[in-house]
């Protein structure tokens, strides 16, 4: 009998972690990662800033669920097979020591996104995956008794392990046609559809998509042709961008913890806080805009944003602190004397924003400009007037309908035999390393899955 074929269309972090399991737990299989660019894993490599955030500190496979403001539901199951504690394990056990920071984001020790990527080409070498990058997929079609044709764009060409790992574009001499199609198989494809002169088709057995997030629709309409619906993709981990002079100037500042809320959206969370050169970022702004995705679209991202500088301060306690100073430093001016925790900078802006004149004293501090304080404090309102994406990471809200997938294997219910990874499904986390756990974690059971059929 002939070796099964799996493919894996997209060598990102959900492909390699899925043709590695495969093909370690089925050796016998025929794994190939078929990738469009020149490189694999370029967005490990971009990531956490070039260090890669590998997965986060939360070894509660319930409280990692609730990281994914798309997908809580559909990970449970899978979080219970493999979670954050067994990517730490799966990467030590190849030799790569993972640090966890404070706030319990996990990084290769090394602080390089290089060790990642070396460990997953290593990993997919021993285990005997072949490698093609240059080769963009362009339709994938199911054939008739079983199994899938997939019709690439271009010329392709292989790429060995060592010059990848080398980051170099391929020598002349090392460039290989390889076609997985069996004659009989090509020749029915070919009839079949009438549309394989225009590139090169491969056939597989089993088929994993894992072609990442699809901002532009078109990134899923594999999927789309086989069968799936998208849910339609809009952006999530952005900053705000607020033009309020006063806020501009505060630029580099940070502040914790702060509540941020959206009225009416039923948004509202608590962290660390950023002042930046167009508006707001940090933390608790990279969360709001998560959970707040597809809402913050629809209101075409302006919108009224408050912020409670002291959350952790009961309005009545501020009132009665302000008070106490009026007594005990009655000739200072308020712009110099700030509430502890908040920064001297932001105090100031914060008192005249509250109508408090710069040369005014405690002592001259009237009943209604003190109320005027406290709701400064507590409920400062400004208008957001559109976003940025976030630099250190971001990913699409939207994709591949969860419903129809099947979460202890990954296989489609629509079409048998067809597998997804990944952040091409509707699955997205919120910052700090829940994004590629749930690369890893799909990946995995993919990888088991197709094994097991293997
Ligand atoms: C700047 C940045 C930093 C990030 N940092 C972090 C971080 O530190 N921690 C974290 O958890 N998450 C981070 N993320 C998010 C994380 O990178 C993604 O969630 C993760 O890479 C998704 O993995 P994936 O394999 O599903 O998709 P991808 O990594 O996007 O891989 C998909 C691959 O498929 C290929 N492909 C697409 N279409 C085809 C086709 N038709 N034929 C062949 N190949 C195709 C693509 O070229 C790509 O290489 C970051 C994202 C960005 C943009």
């Amino acid at each position: 009998m002939s070796a099964r074929r799996v493919i894996v269309v997209g060598g990102g972090a959900a492909g390699f972690f899925a043709a590695i399991t495969c093909a370690e737990a089925a050796p016998d299989t025929g794994v190939t990662v078929i990738e469009k660019g020149p490189h694999f894993l370029s967005k490990v490599r971009i990531s956490g800033g070039g260090r890669c955030n590998v997965t986060h500190a939360c070894f509660d496979a319930r409280e990692l669920t609730a990281r994914f403001p798309r997908g809580e539901r559909a990970l449970r199951a899978p979080f219970m097979t493999f979670q954050a504690s067994d990517t730490v394990a799966w990467f030590e056990s190849r030799g790569v020591k993972l640090k966890t920071e404070s706030d319990g984001r996990m990084f290769p020790a090394s602080n390089s996104s290089q060790t990642i990527i070396d460990c997953l080409l290593g990993a997919a070498k021993a285990a005997g995956v072949k490698l093609r990058p240059n080769s963009g997929v362009e339709r994938v079609a199911k054939l008739p008794d079983g199994g899938f044709g997939l019709t690439l764009a271009g010329k392709p060409s292989s790429l060995s392990l060592r010059e990848e790992r080398a980051g170099r574009e391929p020598e002349r001499g090392a460039v290989q046609k390889t076609n997985l199609l069996s004659p009989a198989l090509s020749s029915r494809f070919a009839g079949g559809e009438g549309e394989s002169s225009a590139g090169e088709t491969l056939f597989c057995d089993h088929l994993l998509l894992a072609t990442g997030g699809c901002r532009a629709a078109a990134a899923g309409q594999m999927a789309v042709s086989l069968g799936h619906t998208l849910e339609p993709p809009v952006p999530s981990l952005f900053t705000f961008h607020i033009g309020t002079p006063w806020l501009r100037a505060l630029a580099g500042i940070s502040v914790e913890p702060v509540e941020a809320s959206v009225p009416g959206a039923r948004l509202r969370e608590r962290g660390a806080l950023l002042a930046t050169h167009w508006g707001l970022s940090g933390p608790v702004i990279l969360r709001l805009s998560a959970w707040g995705a597809r809402v913050l679209h629809g209101l075409n991202y302006e919108f009224p944003l408050h912020l409670n500088w002291l959350p952790q301060i009961s309005a009545e306690a501020i009132f009665k602190d302000l008070d106490s100073r009026r007594k005990t430093q009655p000739a200072r001016f308020i712009v110099n004397t700030p509430v502890a925790p908040l920064p001297s900078r932001l105090w100031e802006q914060l008192v005249l924003a509250a109508g408090i004149a710069r040369d005014t004293r405690w002592a001259a501090l009237s009943r209604s400009a003190q109320h005027q304080l406290v709701q400064q404090l507590i409920r400062t309102e400004f208008q957001v007037t559109g976003k940025s994406l976030n630099k250190d990471e971001f990913v699409t809200c939207g994709g591949v309908r969860l419903g129809e997938v099947n979460f202890k294997t990954m296989e489609s219910r629509i079409c048998p035999g067809l597998h997804f990874a990944g952040e091409l499904l509707d699955i997205d986390g919120i910052t700090g390393g829940f994004n590629f756990q749930a690369a890893w974690t799909t990946g995995w059971i993919a990888g088991q899955a197709m094994a097991a059929h293997a």
